[in-house]
Order: C-alpha cells, then sequence, then structure tokens
C-alpha cells in the first residue's frame, strides 16, 4: 500500500480492537462523515456531545444497535476533517452489520491501516515523530514505554526540533546578510560571528542529545538479554523460568537449540528481551553453525550478556564462554542444587542460581533489572526513540560542524545550514516525507 495524497474518499473503520468486546468503537472521516450520521440515525448530534440513537439501516429500515453517537466537525477532530464516532455493542454481528452499512454509503469506504493517523498528518494535526509516538503508544507494552510513547505523541521532540530550526534560520539570515554586506567586512565579519556563536550552541545541545547512550530505542525495542554458554548449562531451563511459561524446548540433548527463541517481559515496567541461543561449541553440523553464528551476532548487539556455566561440573571443568559484545556481560553459575554434589563450583560467577529449584532466580531477575534501569535510565530529557530520528538528527549534527569548520567561502557555510535545516525537517517530515510516510503509517492497524 502506498499513500501520496489524500483522497477524497470517506473512510470508516472499527478502531477498537476486532472480536468479541463490551463496546465496539467504528470511527468514519472525510466530507461524507456528518451525512453517514443522517443517514443512521437521523439526526445529528451537538458537536462533541455523545448522544444515544438508534442506528438505523437506511435501506431496509431495520435496527442494527442502538449506540451512542459522537461528532467532531473538522478542522477540531483528530483527523482535521469532520469525523463521526459510533460505539455499539461490542459483538462481531454489530460492528459487522454497520461495517456493511457504512460500506454502502456512496463516497465511503473502509480505511487503511493507518490511514486516520495519515490524514491527521496530511492535515497538520500531528508531526511524523507524533505519528510515531501514537504508533508506539499502541505498541507500548510497559510502562515505561507508556510513558516515553506519550511524550513523543504529545510532541516533546517536535517541539524541540521547530526550536532548533527557529535558531538555525536565525543563524541562516545572519549568513545570508553576511553575504549581502559582503563589502562592508566589518558588518560582514560581525553577522558570521553571531551567526557561529547560535550554531555553537545548537551544535552542543543536538550533541548532547545525541550522546544520550541510545536510551530511547532501547526503552521502544526492549532492553536485549542473551543467554549464552555451551549446550546443556541449562539455558533453555533459565529460559522458561523467567517467562513462567514453557517458550523453549528444555531437552537433556545437547545442542537442540538451534534457533533464537525470545521471551518479552516487564521487569519493574521496563520491556526487556531475553533470548536463548544456540549453544556455544564445536559446530557438528551446517544448522548448527548457523545457530552459533545467530548467538554470537545477538550477543554481540545485545545490552546484557548472560554467559551461563554449569556449576555441577566443578571448577575444574568450567567453561567460560567467551563472546564479544558492545553490552554488559554477567556470568552466571547454573544448578546450583547440583554443586554440593559434585563437588562444588563456587570460585567462579557473579551469581548462582538453580533453574531447576528456583534458587537464586529472584536476585538475578534484579540484576537484569538494574542493568536494565541503569542503561534506559529515566533520563526526562530523552527525545530520541527511533534511528530514525538519530540519523536525521546526527547529519543535522554534521552539517553544524562542517560549518563551524570552515573559515572562508560563506556562501558553501551557508549551504551547509541549509541542509542541517532539512535534516531537521525530516524529522517532523515537513521535508521530503514520502519515502518515510508508508514505513511509519504502514505499521499501524487499521482504525488508526
Ligand atoms: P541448554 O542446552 O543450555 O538450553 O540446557 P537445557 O535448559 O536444555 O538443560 C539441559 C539439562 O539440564 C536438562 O536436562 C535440564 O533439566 C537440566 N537442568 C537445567 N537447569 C538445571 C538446574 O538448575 N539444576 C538441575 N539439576 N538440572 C538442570
Amino acid at each position: 500500500m502506498a499513500f501520496h495524497s489524500t483522497s477524497n474518499d470517506t473512510i470508516f473503520a472499527l478502531s477498537s480492537a476486532a472480536g468479541r468486546a463490551g463496546v465496539a468503537l467504528v470511527r468514519v472521516s472525510g466530507d461524507r462523515a456528518g451525512d453517514v450520521i443522517d443517514v443512521l440515525s437521523a439526526r445529528r448530534p451537538e458537536a462533541r456531545v455523545a448522544v444515544l440513537r438508534k442506528l438505523v439501516d437506511p435501506q431496509t429500515g431495520g435496527l442494527i444497535d442502538h449506540g451512542l453517537v459522537l461528532w467532531f466537525p473538522g478542522p477540531a477532530s483528530f483527523t482535521g476533517e469532520d469525523l463521526a464516532e459510533f460505539q455499539v455493542h461490542g459483538g462481531r454481528a454489530v460492528a459487522a452489520a454497520l461495517l456493511r452499512v457504512l460500506g454502502r454509503v456512496e463516497g465511503c469506504r473502509l480505511a487503511e491501516p493507518g490511514e486516520f493517523s495519515m490524514r491527521a498528518f496530511e492535515n497538520g494535526k500531528i508531526d511524523l515523530s507524533q505519528a510515531e509516538g501514537l504508533a508506539d503508544l499502541i505498541d507500548a507494552e510497559t510502562e515505561t514505554q507508556r510513558v516515553q510513547a506519550l511524550r513523543q505523541a504529545g510532541g516533546v521532540l517536535f517541539r524541540l526540533t521547530e526550536r532548533w530550526r527557529a535558531k538555525l534560520i536565525e543563524a541562516m539570515a545572519l549568513v545570508e546578510a553576511a553575504i549581502d554586506f559582503s563589502d562592508e567586512v566589518d558588518v560582514a565579519e560581525g553577522a558570521v560571528g553571531q551567526a557561529e556563536e547560535r550554531v555553537r550552541e545548537l551544535g552542543d545541545e543536538i550533541g548532547s542529545h545525541l550522546n544520550d547512550d541510545h536510551r530511547g530505542e532501547i526503552l521502544r525495542e526492549g532492553f536485549q538479554v542473551v543467554l549464552a554458554g555451551a549446550p546443556n548449562v541449562g539455558k533453555s531451563s533459565l529460559l522458561n523460568v523467567l517467562a513462567r511459561r514453557d517458550v523453549a524446548i528444555v531437552s537433556s540433548e545437547a545442542g537442540t537449540t538451534r534457533d533464537v527463541i525470545e521471551v518479552r517481559l516487564d521487569l519493574e515496567g521496563l520491556p526487556v528481551v531475553v533470548s536463548d541461543t544456540a549453544g556455544l561449541r564445536e559446530a557438528s553440523g551446517d544448522v548448527e553453525r548457523e545457530g552459533m553464528r545467530r548467538t554470537l551476532a545477538r550477543a554481540q548487539d545485545a545490552d546484557l550478556v548472560i554467559r551461563v556455566v554449569d556449576g555441577s561440573e566443578g571448577a575444574a571443568g568450567v567453561d567460560i564462554p567467551s563472546v564479544g559484545s558492545s553490552g554488559e556481560q554477567i556470568v552466571l553459575v547454573n544448578k546450583s542444587d547440583l554443586i554440593g554434589e559434585a563437588g562444588g563450583n563456587d570460585a567462579v560467577g557473579d551469581i548462582r542460581v538453580s533453574a531447576k529449584t528456583g534458587e537464586g532466580i529472584a536476585e538475578l531477575i534484579k540484576i537484569v533489572a538494574l542493568v536494565a534501569r541503569r542503561k534506559t535510565g529515566t533520563r526526562e530529557d530523552t527525545v530520541i526513540t527511533r534511528s530514525r530520528h538519530r540519523s536525521q538528527l546526527a547529519s543535522c549534527h554534521q552539517y553544524l560542524l562542517a560549518f563551524l569548520g570552515k573559515t572562508s567561502d560563506v556562501e558553501l557555510r551557508a549551504e551547509d545550514l541549509r541542509l542541517a535545516s532539512d535534516a531537521l525537517g525530516r524529522i517532523s517530515g515537513r521535508i521530503d516525507p514520502e519515502d518515510v510516510l508508508d514505513e511509519v503509517f504502514g505499521r499501524f492497524c487499521i482504525g488508526k
């Protein structure tokens, strides 16, 4: 599906989740939204006042349901267009009947995924970063994700980029003045000096946001934990204990976990993704080799690698797997319940647990949550939540530095500022949004 320009169609969709529920919400947006209310319920309610109405199929005169009707004349609506909402009983057949009737209204059609939000964007109700915030809010699984998404949807990044752009435009005007007054050296140099001062401040501010340890992205995507270790040390068992449900196949046969299995956990409001990977050992076959490749790749990008060893093997036999990773690493000794029998292996490891008895698991969760909290923090000023924001902001920063690095050729320096400003404009979607619109809105569900 490709969005390019808004069609004149009036669109409708079930905006609440599909399936059986107490209430279902159907939204209609576009020029014909008001007519749709007239057609179904005979009397259009006052703007933004919920009224209970009989909803009638105009073709048969039959009652569809009793429901609440809301009328939001544009532009004071979510999409900026005329918008109607129907809250009906949440049975599948009720919603289906209502959608069927709407589909028969001339000029109305079912909305594409994200099309309501897309229209809100096109009508200037929200910018692209706010639309992303809305998508994140819908996807938010934990408390910290909700808070971050809400800030983004509320326009934190949008307002910041607008403020930066305004400052950049001031600097650009000063540079233009320097070009215009190039005959008057004092005036020109003064103007360039003032522009440099503003650009320097801006560069520092943007630089400090870029230097945020990727907190926003980690929070949005989940803190990545990888369990690494030789086959049979108990990685799958640990994952199962953590997830408190059977997600990985626990087997005493070596090398059965060849793929990456992950569970998403909510640790004290932080999203944590734990993955169990293929055992690290000499590969005996292609499949296993591929599994190991994935393990190492996962560990490389992980925020935390838990290197698991088998505590029952005795200190001498312990082989702590070494993995390259940009994240933190801890060594975990599993099978603590067997340590007594086999002579013990308490010399190594940061933590000792038993996936079998549950001993030490609470402490393990505490450690993971602690590291996750340290890495994601609750820094109020985190604004970068996606690589899309980071790459544009980094590009803006580069152009600001390029401007500051040059001393002559004021025309070229003006171009640096223009490119820096374009990069900021891409974050909010002011500049060439086309290439990113599908990416942003196509991920929404229908009805949003
Ligand atoms: P993986 O290959 O590292 O994923 O290891 P598994 O989770 O498949 O476990 C290998 C074997 O060790 C299985 O028979 C498990 O039941 C057993 N096991 C795992 N954790 C413990 C533990 O803490 N104590 C004991 N006694 N056995 C364990």
